[in-house]
């Protein structure tokens, strides 16, 4: 009725949200790109997985595709923030085109301590899901056989191995930290022996953002995550809201909120994914002022200040 609209909605707003030094250093690389380079640039994938990104990056001449062999041999490409398995910068090196790498540092860091762990003859458990870039890319950092992802408790169980094998575990940055720590549990149990970072390579934004969730959720009777359903880290929000008891959805835009879904609801919890722009936070925001009045509050609960450098080639 036309009275509703005065019917007050206590909007919870998770800080930190949204973009990660990754995801930011990663539109720039493609921004800079065109200005160096001249459009259009290719993207090896979406450079974050963002169709509000994507779409902004397309409409200043980025090109997208999923392979290397989609792009022309005079092109210049960009890697996605995922990162890619060796494969790829070798097969653009054979073909001499002019990349650059958008990997996001964290997950580098990650590539680098798999090639330690090989070097040291250890096979890998990699914890991670499966079909996602990223773990896609970490896996394509060692050779096929040396890595075995593992993504259930019931997965640990089936491994293989025995306690006299030399092992180490690694993991996607991703992931949901209370899972993570269960999956380790149990590898440290199962395999005494097996060796791994000193607590897990979920980085400071996955895990600033689930703790973020988990202050607002209780307080809230819906929790809405703006994120895209292929976005790792985004899914997992949803997933730790609804552990806490509270209903959660993942939407992509505000036009994706069924006015419906306020019936009953007092508290509403708003956060956003690491590749979510804070423009679709406030155009959620001002959709729901249409049908509530809605009292704003941010519950900060952690600060971040985390910057990334961007690759020389783009900044001599
Ligand atoms: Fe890097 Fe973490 Fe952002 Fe992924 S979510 S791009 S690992 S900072």
């Amino acid at each position: 009725s036309s009275s509703d609209h005065r019917l007050p909605l206590k909007l919870l707003i998770a800080a930190p949200r949204g973009f990660c030094a990754g995801v930011d250093r990663a539109i720039e690389i493609v921004e800079r790109a065109l200005e160096k380079y001249g459009a259009p640039v290719y993207v090896r994938h979406e450079i974050v997985h963002n169709r509000y990104v994507v779409d902004a990056l397309k409409a200043k001449g980025a090109i997208f595709v999923e392979e290397l062999d989609e792009v022309p041999d005079d092109a210049p490409v960009v890697f996605s923030a995922h990162g890619v398995p060796k494969s790829v910068p070798a097969e653009a090196d054979r073909r001499k085109l002019l990349y650059v790498d958008a990997t996001c540092p964290l997950v580098s860091k990650v590539h680098r301590q798999a090639e330690r762990q090989i070097e040291k003859g250890q096979h890998i458990l990699f914890i991670g899901h499966e079909g996602h870039p990223e773990v896609i890319g970490t896996m394509g950092q060692v050779p096929p056989g040396q890595i075995t992802l593992v993504e259930t408790l019931a997965d640990v169980a089936a491994l293989p191995f025995t306690q006299d094998d030399a092992l180490s575990f690694l993991t996607q940055t991703t992931l949901s930290v209370d899972d993570t720590e269960d999956l380790i549990t149990a590898l440290k149990a199962r395999y005494p022996q097996i060796v791994g970072p000193k607590a897990e390579d979920i980085c400071y934004a996955t895990s600033n953002r689930q703790a973020a969730v988990k202050r607002i959720a209780p307080a809230s009777d819906l929790v809405l995550v703006i994120g895209a359903p292929n976005s790792s880290n985004s899914v997992r929000l949803v997933e730790v809201a609804e552990r806490l008891g509270t209903d959660a959805r993942l939407i992509q835009r505000a036009s994706d909120i069924d006015p419906s879904w306020l019936e009953g609801v007092g508290t509403m919890g708003l956060t956003a994914g690491a590749s979510a722009p804070e423009k679709l936070v406030r155009e959620v925001v001002d959709r729901l002022s249409e049908w509530r009045l809605v009292q704003e509050e941010t519950l900060v609960s952690a600060e971040e200040n985390m910057i990334f450098k961007l690759p020389r080639q783009l900044t001599e």
